[in-house]
Order: structure tokens, then C-alpha cells, then sequence
């Protein structure tokens, strides 16, 4: 389904609405609906079992958003946390510099993916597609463009050099995508942190971040969680927090907004054995993703060309969006970077005494970091479909159904009872109701058509469907119908709850 029906499917079934719409909304601003939060708890619920629930040696924390000030300069954000901003001066329009550059690359991949397409089709089952990028004159030229442009904007990230950046664009002819003008400003740096005051008295002093990202949190608690649960070394520390950043150009619905959720894990290790955990993650977090069905193809590693400040190794775990591959996880390995900062700027000791070398260090992290709305958007864009299906009187009918995997959808079942106007057929069906919802979260529905009821459930990703029909009456059974397959089965009352919760326990992708 394309990503507008996406966005209003959204809306339209209570997944995702704008943030004050009644206002006008607040850019990059969103709230999540009845079913939206279901999902996005879901989704948390099985991030945090994987972690914390699964490693005898990860814990969870909950850590304070407002975080003292100095946290800030000492992780490098005051400094570092930029962006690197240019305007359009006729369209007025905003853009990260560094983000029409890749633009420009991802145009020129485009096209070489126009020529393969091309070729496939020409020459059928016999087309070796690496075969052809590697020989192709057009493609080599074509892939040659891109790897440099991609190189000097990576080394113009890494010097943090602005000038460089305009060049760029002024050289390649970058026009402003809305306008087609090429009538830009200079670049220049913009920090992402949102900030307020803490108390009464303005100044240097009460200035409070939001914080940009969770793992803060976790890097200060570090001696704090260590010590109360007497971890040893490999150990991590998990939590699911709200993050914001006022990023300069928010887009493409909840991708990139400015209030999100991140799910991070840091994992505290031995120096020089960091390599070693990077490797473990990155293997275990694209296990994770996998575990829900989501197919190889979609799914990619993408090391970072350009490390940030705290990085020795970073990867993406990134997914085919709507809009293309774009990042979904990061995994990075960031030294000893942030507890060093922490101790140096604290004053205070971050260190680990390991009892196996005899000797105190700081330890090295590797870290885990997940967008939960990106997740989100994730599941939703992996899972609605527009089908055509048959329908009870033998034609044909369109549905959009949200095959989400059982246990992340929001409604685990749907009591239909056959007929609304039975009372022995609506007290049949309240009665299977009450059992069940001490179990799962299920809805009661007995306005309109059946066909239609199905269609609802189907849109909120609902994978069963329990039908109460005159034979209920008579020998105790109802037809439980499976969302994906429409195959309809009759099973004892008694066994329904046993059939749901088989199918949506999360022990099955754990
Ligand atoms: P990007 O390059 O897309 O800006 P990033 O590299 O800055 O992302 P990280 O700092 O690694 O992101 O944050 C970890 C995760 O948090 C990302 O993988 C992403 O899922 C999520 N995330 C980051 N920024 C946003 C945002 N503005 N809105 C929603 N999710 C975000």
C-alpha cells in the first residue's frame, strides 16, 4: 500500500494521529490511538523481554528525562550535536545540507537501477546483476560519481567543515527540491537539543536539556546499577524512554519527528573486547527483527561512513521504507567514551574493579539503539495490504488488512455473535467475552453485516475472529476465523482461549 494510505489507514482505525489537531497540528508532532498504543506497547513489551527478560545479565532502568546540564557538555552534545543547516533563499525552504547531498547520490542509484531493470527484463532468468553493474561502462561511471560524492561529504561530516559542504552543493548543482533554485544560503551548524529552565531564575546554571537520546541515563547509573545488582562485567543496562531533537527538516510522517521513543541497551565490556560484542549484537538485534516475519530482503546492515565523535564501529540496521532503505537500529561501539567524559567531568570514579584480572578500568560499551516510532512504522508499512477477497456470497471484495505478527497486534480477538437482534445469540457471545478478557484484549462487536464486522478487525490487524452462531446454542462450538488465510474452523468454547493464546504468546519469536 502506498505510504498515503498508510498515513490516513493510520488516522482513519485510531494508530496515529497529528498532535493538536484541532490547532492545525504541531509539526513532527504525533500522538498514538487506542490501537496505536496497543502496538507501540506491544512492540516495547517484546524488545524489553528479548533484552532484559532473556539475558540474565541486562537490566532495566527508568531514567529522569531532565538530566544535570553538565551531562550534556561532558557526552559532547553542547558541542557536537549538530546539524548541518542551508536555506533556500526564493523558496525560504530549510534542508539539511548533508541530506540533499545524499539526494543527489540516492538520483544517480536511481537511474542505474533503471538500467538494470532494464536489462533484467531483456535478457531474462540468464541476468546476473552484479555481472552487470561490475561491466556495464554507464553503471561503472554511474557508481564511480557516487562513491566519490559520498566520500567528500563524508570527510566534510568528519571535519565538521561547512564551507566544504556548500561547495558541494554549489558544484554538483543541487537545486532546492520544491523550487528547482539554486539560490542558496551558506551551511551552517545547528544544535538539535530542545532546552527550558529549571525553577524561577534565568541563566547558564538552570538551563535543562530534554535529553536527545536515553543512553545518558544509563552512563551516569552506571556504578549506581552495578553495585545494587552486583552485575559483573559483560553486563548491560536496558531502557525504553522518550528522546527530542529539534531536527531541522521533520518529514515522512513518524520517521523523523521531534518528540520520539527510543529502546537502548548499553553493554558494558572489557577493553579490546569490544569488536567481538559488536558483532554479537549486530547478529542478535537482526535475529530480532527477523523473528516477526519480516523478510531477509527488507532488511540490511549499512555501515556508517562517517563515525560520530564517541563511535570506533557503527552499523544501521535499516529497512525498505515506503520511501526507500533508511535507518531503523544503530549499533555502535562507543569506546570508553561517555564514562571517561562522565568521570572526568564529574570528578567522580566510573570504573570496574574486574575480579578475574585483578585490575580496575573503565569499561567499554557497546550499544543498541532502536526507534520504537520507527519500529512502528515498520510494522505498519510490513504489514497493510490491500486485498481482494472472496466474499460469503461468492463474489469478490477488496479489504485492507494489517497482517501484523499475532502478538504485536492491538486486538488479540473479535467475539461476533452471528445476529444482533438474538438475545440467546448476544448473551452467548457476551458470556465467551467476559472469559476471555482476563486473557487478552478483545472486542465485542455486533453492529452490522458480518462481512463488514470482519472487515474492521481486519483493518486493526486483529488475527482471530470468534463467530457465535445457532449451533453454539446447541452444542457449545464457534467458528474461529484466521485474519490471514479467512480459513474458518469450529472449535469447543473451551479451547478458544488455549488456540489464542498459543498463537500470540511472545515465547514463539523469543
Ligand atoms: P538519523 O540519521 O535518521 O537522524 P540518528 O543516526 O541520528 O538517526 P541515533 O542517534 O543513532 O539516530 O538514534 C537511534 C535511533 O533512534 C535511530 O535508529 C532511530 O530509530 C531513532 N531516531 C533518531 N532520531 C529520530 C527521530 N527524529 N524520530 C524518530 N526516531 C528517531
Amino acid at each position: 500500500m502506498d505510504f498515503k494510505n498508510l498515513i490516513s489507514h493510520s488516522k482513519e482505525y485510531g494508530f496515529i494521529y497529528p498532535s493538536s489537531e484541532i490547532y492545525d497540528g504541531l509539526s513532527a508532532v504525533y500522538d498514538y490511538g487506542p490501537y496505536g498504543s496497543e502496538l507501540k506497547n506491544n512492540i516495547k513489551q517484546y524488545w524489553w523481554k528479548s533484552m532484559v527478560q532473556m539475558h540474565e545479565n541486562i537490566v532495566g532502568i527508568d531514567a529522569a528525562i531532565f538530566m544535570h546540564p553538565k551531562t550534556w557538555k561532558a557526552s559532547g552534545h553542547v558541542d557536537a550535536f549538530n546539524d548541518p543547516l542551508v536555506d533556500n533563499k526564493d523558496s525560504k525552504k530549510r534542508y539539511r545540507a548533508d541530506q540533499l547531498i545524499e539526494g543527489y547520490a540516492e538520483k544517480i542509484e536511481a537511474k542505474i537501477q533503471k538500467d538494470v531493470d532494464k536489462a533484467r527484463e531483456r535478457f531474462g532468468d540468464s541476468f546476473d546483476e552484479q555481472m552487470f553493474r561490475a561491466t556495464n561502462p554507464r553503471c561503472i561511471e554511474r557508481q564511480a560519481e557516487i562513491d566519490k560524492v559520498l566520500k567528500d561529504l563524508a570527510e566534510a561530516m568528519r571535519l565538521g567543515d561547512m564551507e566544504g559542504l556548500g561547495n558541494l552543493i554549489r558544484d554538483l548543482d543541487i537545486t532546492d527540491p520544491e523550487s528547482g533554485s539554486k539560490n542558496w544560503t551558506e551551511v551552517r551548524q545547528f544544535n538539535l537539543m530542545f532546552n527550558t529552565q529549571l525553577g524561577n531564575i534565568a541563566g547558564e546554571e538552570t538551563k535543562l536539556y530534554l535529553r536527545p537520546e536515553t543512553a545518558q541515563g544509563i552512563f551516569v547509573n552506571f556504578l549506581n546499577v552495578q553495585k545494587s545488582t552486583r552485575q559483573k562485567i559483560p553486563f548491560g543496562i536496558a531502557q525504553i524512554g522518550k528522546a527530542f531533537r529539534n531536527e531541522i527538516v521533520a518529514r515522512q510522517f513518524i520517521f523523523r519527528m521531534r518528540e520520539f521513543e527510543q529502546m537502548e541497551m548499553q553493554f558494558f565490556v572489557r577493553p579490546g573486547e569490544e569488536m567481538k560484542w559488536y558483532e554479537y549484537w549486530k547478529e542478535t538485534r537482526l535475529k530480532w527483527h527477523l523473528a516477526l516475519g519480516t523478510p531477509a530482503s527488507k532488511l540490511r546492515f549499512h555501515d556508517h561512513d562517517n563515525l560520530a565523535h564517541y563511535a570506533n564501529a557503527a552499523v544501521d540496521i535499516q529497512y525498505d521504507f515506503p520511501f526507500g532503505f533508511r535507518e531503523l537500529e544503530g549499533i555502535h561501539s562507543r569506546t570508553d567514551f561517555d564514562l571517561s567524559q562522565h568521570q572526568a567531568l564529574s570528578g567522580k570514579k566510573l570504573q570496574y574493579f574486574d575480579p578475574e584480572l585483578n585490575e580496575n578500568y573503565v569499561p567499554y560499551v557497546v550499544e543498541t539503539s532502536i526507534g520504537c516510532d520507527r519500529m512502528f512504522l515498520a510494522m505498519m508499512s510490513e504489514s497493510l495490504r490491500q486485498e481482494v477477497v472472496p466474499d460469503a456470497d461468492g463474489k469478490e471484495s477488496t479489504r485492507d488488512v494489517l497482517k501484523l505478527h499475532p502478538s504485536l497486534a492491538p486486538v488479540k480477538v473479535a467475539v461476533l455473535p452471528l445476529l444482533k437482534n438474538k438475545e440467546e445469540l448476544t448473551k452467548a457471545a457476551s458470556d465467551v467475552y467476559d472469559k476471555l478478557k482476563t486473557k487478552f484484549l478483545c472486542q465485542y462487536d455486533e453492529k452490522d453485516a458480518i462481512g463488514r464486522r470482519y472487515r474492521r478487525q481486519d483493518a486493526i490487524g486483529t488475527p482471530y475472529c470468534v463467530t457465535i452462531d445457532f449451533d453454539t446454542l446447541e452444542n457449545n462450538t464457534v467458528t474461529i476465523r484466521d485474519r490471514d488465510t479467512l480459513e474458518q474452523v469450529r472449535i469447543g468454547i473451551d479451547e478458544v482461549s488455549g488456540f489464542v493464546g498459543e498463537k500470540v504468546d511472545f515465547s514463539n519469536i523469543l
